[in-house]
């Protein structure tokens, strides 16, 4: 894992290899078993970055589970923390169902805080988040996530789902940002 890579003007170096992160994943399936495992939870897997994880995530839950995907989309709004989101394709009831939503990373958290409350409304029996990588010094509201990866600086990073305009999502290890050849 020492190659620099190129996606369009950027260069990516290797960051967290995939070893690495099939073993967090593994711990956190175990970890959400213990939670919810009489429980027959619905992930919630927030597209597009976190359809790789989501997969693996799912695969390391040893228990009746059930899964559904929705599209966020973030534009500026009147409120208090500027955005405002929209769900699509949310298409399973939620109320008295136990929750947790599956997210690639967590940088301001407000695509994400905005998106829990509008979850809160449709009253499921709980509601938590499994994420793989979280930045904490970038965060400006206070989220925090119940089962997370990894926390990482604040740089920009790619890979396992993640993408640079579209380029980077299959790479199976997470590359971060370099100026290095
Ligand atoms: P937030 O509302 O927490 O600021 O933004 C979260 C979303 O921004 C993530 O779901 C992801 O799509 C995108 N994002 C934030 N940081 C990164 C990053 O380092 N790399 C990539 N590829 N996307 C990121």
């Amino acid at each position: 894992m020492s190659k620099v890579i190129q996606a369009h003007d950027l260069k990516f170096k290797p960051f967290i290899e995939a070893a690495a992160i099939a073993e967090a994943v593994q711990k956190m399936g175990s970890a959400l078993k213990v939670e919810y495992q009489d429980k027959n939870p619905l992930f919630i897997c927030v597209l597009n970055g976190a359809f790789v994880f989501a997969a693996d995530l799912l695969r390391a839950c040893d228990f009746p589970c059930e899964v559904a995907f929705v599209r966020l989309a973030s534009y500026q709004g009147s409120s208090s923390t500027g955005k405002v989101t929209t769900i699509f394709g949310l298409d399973v009831p939620l109320k008295n169902r136990h929750v947790i939503v599956v997210e690639d990373i967590v940088d301001s958290g407000l695509t994400l805080s905005h998106f829990l409350k509008e979850l809160t409304a449709l009253q499921p029996a709980s509601l938590k988040l499994a994420v793989l990588l979280i930045k904490p010094e970038a965060l400006q509201v206070d989220i925090r996530p119940e089962y997370f990866g990894f926390e990482i600086p604040n740089e920009f990073v790619v890979g396992y789902g993640l993408d640079y305009d579209g380029l980077c999502r299959n790479l199976p290890a997470i590359y971060i940002k370099t100026d290095e050849n």
